[in-house]
């Protein structure tokens, strides 16, 4: 007989209504105190725990918690403080504050993609440390959830292995040195737990999704012998997730008491149907989607339990999410707009606990016992498919798309068209949303305001914006993106095939949340959806103002596609409707369409064998969507940060005329991609950090600006902030620009003189 218990992976820390992000932000702001703060957070973590008891969750996570970000809480727990921050008490909620978000005169840690989800995590900097254990986070959770609710809960740790692989400042070669600094620290950390009482413990290590070399798998089975040895009185389960893991029958031979497997995303199941399982070792079954917000089809995954229990014949089967819970909203019950059949359909992180729990009944009783929880399922997954969300014809998708001349054709009938300076100043699309705009827009969605009345208000902040643009001095302008709360959410409004939710909000980077919308079936344009906007704008300036539109792999990746929609299919619906967006602005004298793809790096699979596969569909979706233009229409894109070495052949792929990246926390690095490319398109890299409201001051631009002119030719080059303006004030967003555009000037000058000479 298995052993049938239920387990979760972590859940999210935002609170129903984004208590969590508010009480930060208020924090921050000053208006409400460190205690009040540790109250709040305090109360939402508990309702957390409640709940997943509740259900009756046998293996609960604790220390999935966070202030910010997990990655810094580990890096600050082993006194992992970037060198510029170190002066400070790595014990005071401000230090690590500080280092996610920079100070008067130290920029913050460089933040990055979690795998290939949209949550950022802060990247860890070894060099010059000297680590040591601030503090046994995982034991304070695990102690306030024994106390507070008598919960043996199961800590949760970023594993050393993945720590390691995703910091930086270290040299390849002392890789095995740190993961050497760090595993007494472990061992220290799980020892105090067992001493508490835990009885399992959770080491996330998603870096075995990955292409492993020879020497870190070798360090991989260092580790866990070591730990398992040296701290023999907990259960160590090994938790991967996003993807199948890499080298298989090595990884779950490592000695420790469990491996748990992501069953929703890759082949998992081949593996175990090839060469087993160990019989004595406890199997994790991810079978509920971790990163997905529709509801599981019970029967199929019931099933799938049964194929999994069969083929790794195991005495102890957890049956738990594919992966932490953080990546998907809270609950849906405060969904009371959502069309029912929508509704009916979804299942957010406290109905995936429902979804779990029934799930281990029916392995434990007999599926009879919840029988009308898998017919309720089964119900609404027909009912959508039955819905007017499906019922289309949808329009086929053209294969290599392409614009009809060459980029150094184009460039020259798009040069005497624009006319722009050398060096041409930009910013990236998004402006200022202050509590004003916010504000209007929430009574305009509680009906408060009329729609005129709404509308006349986003005129009024465009043309605001205009003005400051072109008293700036800034050559290429923008309309300001006011009325958009989201560059996804928003075309996921005015698209068919889409459905919204009022609270369905995930954490994307620190306080930042964002709210995916749900793609249910085929993806149709109806009417023009920016054009509006874009026009008012350019009617009030003569410089050129870009049209502005969200790309087809960023609003695919940052939806909640249905699982059971052909996810490359509708990324080609999407582009062939954002096609048409792209043609009616050009129709309505638009000559600059920036299309942003900001998730293109982020939608990567883990497994490299998958990456061509990927590449071709998202490069070929971009120029669905952005071919049909005159050869003088001048088209944009964007990307945020990464290793762009990886994707490089893409993004040249895409055939864009000028591209923008941010990059100012990573400047020398991306500037490094191009030295060794020679990419002959138009290119802007992020000049500085908004980040923060830190105003940079007009040498530190300039130095970033020469360090990229080494590389990129001075007639390629555009000069732009970093991406996500919308988050900043007013005052200090003017203030940086114009730093920016007195940079830019003076740039001007020194290259149009060194190419004279
Ligand atoms: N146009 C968007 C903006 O400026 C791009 C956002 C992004 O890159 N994530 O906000
Ligand atoms: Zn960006």
């Amino acid at each position: 007989m298995t052993t049938i218990l239920s387990s979760n992976l972590g859940y999210p820390r935002i609170g129903e209504l984004r208590e969590w992000k508010k009480a930060i932000e208020a924090f921050w702001q000053g208006s409400i105190s460190e205690a009040d703060l540790k109250k709040t957070t305090k109360q939402l973590r508990l309702q957390g725990l409640r709940k997943q008891k509740d259900q009756g969750i046998d293996l609960i996570p604790v220390g999935d918690f966070s202030f910010y970000d997990h990655v810094l809480d580990t890096a600050v727990a082993f006194n992992i403080i970037p060198e510029r921050f170190q002066h400070h008490d790595p014990s005071e909620l401000s230090t690590y504050f500080a280092i996610a978000r920079g100070e008067a005169n130290a920029v913050a840690a460089e933040m990055t993609k979690w795998f290939n989800t949209n949550y950022h995590y802060i990247v860890p900097e070894l060099k010059g440390t000297a680590p040591k254990l601030n503090e046994n986070r995982a034991l304070t959770y695990y102690q306030e959830a024994k106390d507070e609710l008598g919960i043996n809960g199961k800590p949760v740790l970023v594993g050393p292995v993945t720590f390691v692989k995703l910091s930086k400042n270290y040299q390849e070669k002392d890789f095995e040195q740190w993961i050497e600094k760090l595993l007494p620290l472990y061992q220290q950390v799980l020892q105090e737990l067992a001493d508490a009482g835990a009885e399992w413990v959770q080491i996330d290590e998603p870096i075995l999704g990955t292409n492993l070399s020879e020497a870190q798998l070798s360090l991989v089975e260092k580790v866990y012998q070591k730990l398992t040895q040296e701290v023999p009185d907990i259960k160590i389960i090994i938790q991967t997730y996003f993807e199948t893991v890499q080298h298989y029958q090595r990884v779950v031979a490592l000695p420790v008491a469990g491996i748990g497997l992501d069953f929703v995303h890759g082949d998992n199941l081949s593996l175990i149907q090839q060469h087993g399982f160990p019989a004595d070792k406890v199997l994790g079954a991810g079978v509920i989607n971790g990163r997905n917000v529709w509801r599981a089809n019970l029967e199929d995954k019931y099933q799938l339990l049964q194929g999994i229990q069969e083929a790794s014949n195991v005495e102890t089967l957890l049956v738990q999410p594919s992966s932490s819970l953080l990546h998907v909203p809270v609950t849906k019950v405060l969904e009371q707009k959502l069309d029912q059949v929508v509704k009916e359909g979804l299942s957010f992180a406290d109905e995936k606990l429902f979804e779990i729990s029934t799930l281990a009944t029916a392995l434990k009783e007999g599926k009879e016992a919840v029988q009308k929880d898998f017919t309720a399922s089964q119900e609404a997954i027909h009912n959508l498919d039955q819905s007017d969300y499906r019922n289309q014809n949808p329009e086929a998708a053209t294969k290599n798309a392409q614009r009809s001349l060459p980029f150094s054709e184009r460039k020259k009938l798009q040069h005497e068209k624009l006319n722009l300076p050398l060096l041409p100043t930009t910013t990236i699309g998004s402006l200022p949303q202050t509590p004003e705009v916010k504000g209007t827009r929430t009574k305009w969605r509680k009906g408060e305001i009329t729609n005129e009345q709404y509308e006349d208000f986003v005129k009024s902040e465009t043309k605001k914006w205009i003005k400051i643009q072109e008293d700036l001095g800034l050559d290429v302008l923008v309309h300001g993106e006011f009325e958009r709360t989201d560059m996804v959410e928003y075309f996921g409004e005015k698209l068919k095939g889409f459905a919204v939710t009022e609270f369905g909000w995930v954490q994307s980077y620190g306080s930042r949340c964002v709210k995916p919308p749900l793609l249910a079936g085929n993806v149709e344009w109806e009417k023009p959806i920016t054009v509006k906007e874009i026009e008012y704008a350019q009617s009030l300036t003569d410089r050129p103002v870009k049209g502005m539109l969200t790309g087809p792999v960023t609003i695919l990746n940052w939806s909640f596609v249905h699982e059971e929609l052909p996810r490359f299919t509708v990324q080609d619906q999407i582009a062939l409707a954002l096609e048409k967006e792209v043609l009616a602005l050009e129709k309505a004298g638009v000559g600059i369409i920036q299309v942003d793809e900001p998730a293109l790096r982020e939608g990567l699979p883990l497994d490299k064998l998958k990456w061509p596969a990927y590449f071709e569909a998202a490069v070929n979706a971009f120029k669905i969507a952005t071919s049909t233009v005159k050869s003088d229409t001048q088209i944009h894109t964007h990307m945020c940060y990464s290793d762009f070495g990886a994707i490089y052949e893409a993004i040249d792929g895409l055939d864009a005329d000028v591209i923008s990246i941010e990059t100012s926390r990573s400047h020398g690095q991306m500037v490094e991609t191009f030295e060794k490319n020679d990419y002959d398109k138009e290119i802007g890299l992020g000049v500085y950090d908004i980040h923060s409201p830190r105003v940079p001051s007009v040498e530190e631009l300039l130095t970033n600006i020469d360090r990229a002119l080494e590389t990129i030719d001075v007639e390629q080059f555009w000069i732009n902030p970093d991406c996500g303006l919308k988050t900043r004030k007013a005052p200090e967003t003017i203030a940086a620009l114009e730093k920016m555009v007195e940079a830019a000037k003076i740039a001007r000058k020194r290259y149009s003189k060194a190419k004279q000479s």
